[in-house]
């Protein structure tokens, strides 16, 4: 038993080995494997239920504001994804293409959509008549191919993975402004209020912005080995494409006018971050309002008197159930409550309910918290209050803890070499900026990989000189090395 114990830990240490460790934890916690495609993972139950309920949080939050879901193919015919030139040359490296069917050479090879701007606003040009069709509100969960050629990292970067991507027409510049940062804040409550992960909000610099785009906004985290997580983009599309896939619409005042337009997506790398951020030396740690399961109950069963245990335990299974919690108990034979515990640390269980023979006599439980290892005994009578406000706790808790490594990792720069200096010790930095594309590029160069992460929404009085080339600057914006 003993040796069955060790086997489900993990052997790497997050503070010493973080690579190591994230593999082992995306493995030992049964959230994915790898197949024969390279490049690809296997979404197991443990980490695709974790995606329903973004699907889920994020799907009511976009229907309330009067989104609707709709489907369109994979496929993308060359000429269509070749009509916007900059969105073609940025994409271009990565698109897979089917150029074969059976035997046969294809008459045009199809793109594996890599994103579904094109094939979309083809049909958005056919849909959109007059100012009565707008705003166009529709969104996809889908999946799309990116051919990297970076090593792959489950959840973070693999060439297909999982995503929603939200694509809207408007009449006026204004609306499609606005949606633009809806979108972005529905992801900021989404990603903090229920990832428990604090996210910096702001603009993308025209080097970083997709391709396309008038400009695009972001949500950026920062991941404990010190690296820049971008969470999810909310873009301006401006008429850009509305004016290559021809979609106009006759306004009140009778004039035909370009639309303008949106697209926002939000992938399952946020599994990943998720992950890196709350996990620890025993595995996953999830934030009760995206964990698939709230509580395990593991009874602690003797010889004698299991039958009242197991009743027992399944009274306390059945009253959380009926608060909405998800509840596993955890009766297998064959294995210590020891062996159990592990393994349920392992995959993350915000709260585990330990009851033996006399806790029953006692009318009480033990609970302890997966994020603080804290235990607390209660009489059951309180049980669904104590829950509920444990729950609560590990919540706010992993989020605390969350927001103070953020705040502590970003160093303001107030000359080049602090720049360097923060860069090197793998922090962000705050610092002036100019905006200039050459003086990020150069930054780039000097820090081997740091870009501009954003220019936040929050800016203090930006008066001052560039850090990096000392013209006058024009904001105060993030750097830092990403994924
Ligand atoms: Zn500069």
């Amino acid at each position: 038993m003993e040796q069955k114990e060790e086997q489900i830990g993990l052997s790497a240490k997050k503070s010493e080995d973080f690579n190591e460790w994230y593999n082992q934890v995306v493995l030992k916690a049964d959230m994915i494997d790898y197949s024969s495609v390279s490049g690809c993972i296997v979404f197991k139950p443990n980490s695709y239920a974790i995606w329903e309920n973004i699907q889920k949080i994020f799907d009511g939050k976009i229907k309330k504001s009067g989104h609707k879901n709709c489907y369109f193919p994979m496929f993308i015919p060359e000429s269509l994804l070749k009509k916007e030139a900059e969105h073609v040359e940025g994409f271009s490296p990565e698109v897979a293409w089917v150029t074969k069917a059976g035997n046969t050479d294809l008459n045009e090879k199809l793109a594996i959509r890599p994103t579904s701007e094109t094939i979309m606003y083809e049909s958005y040009a056919k849909w959109v008549r007059s100012w009565r069709d707008l705003p166009l509100l529709l969104n996809q969960w889908n999946s799309v191919v990116r051919w990297e050629f970076k090593h792959a990292k489950p959840f973070l970067r693999t060439r297909e993975f999982l995503w929603q991507e939200g694509h809207t027409a408007h009449a006026t510049k204004e609306d499609a402004e606005k949606e633009v940062m809806q979108q972005l804040f529905e992801y900021v409550d989404l990603i903090e209020n229920y990832m428990a992960i604090p996210v910096i909000a702001g603009k993308k610099t025209d080097k970083e912005k997709f391709a396309g785009a008038d400009y695009t906004t972001t949500v950026e985290a920062f991941m404990p080995d010190g690296r820049a997580l971008q969470m999810g983009t909310s873009h301006l599309l401006g008429q850009n494409f509305a004016k290559v896939f021809n979609i106009k619409f006759l306004d009140k005042d009778e004039k035909e006018k370009y639309a303008w337009q949106t697209s926002w997506g939000l992938s399952t790398r946020t599994i990943g971050a998720i992950v890196m951020a709350h996990g620890d030396d025993k595995g996953l740690v999830l934030p009760p309002k995206i964990a698939p399961v709230h509580i395990v109950i593991v009874p602690i069963i003797f010889k004698e008197k299991k039958d009242i245990v197991i009743a027992k335990s399944k009274e306390i299974a059945k009253k959380l159930k009926a608060k909405n919690h998800n509840v596993e108990l955890d009766d297998r034979d064959g294995y210590t409550p020891g062996w159990k515990f592990n393994e349920w640390e392992l995959k993350g269980v915000p709260l585990r309910i330990e009851i033996g023979p006399k806790d029953v006599e006692a009318e009480q439980l033990v609970l302890v918290r997966r994020d603080t290892n804290e235990k607390l005994t209660i009489k059951v009578k309180d049980l669904e209050k104590k829950v509920e406000q444990a729950l609560n706790d590990i919540q706010d808790n992993l989020f605390k803890k969350a927001k103070e490594y953020l705040t502590k990792s970003i160093v303001e720069a107030h000359d080049f070499n602090d720049f360097l200096n923060a860069i090197k010790n793998r922090k962000m930095t705050r610092a002036l900026y100019c905006g200039q594309t050459e003086c990020e590029d150069s930054i780039k160069d000097k820090t081997e990989g740091a870009t501009c992460r954003c220019i936040p929404f929050e800016q203090k009085h930006a008066k001052g000189k560039c850090v990096q080339c000392g013209a006058e600057a024009k904001y105060w914006a993030v750097f830092g090395k990403g994924y």
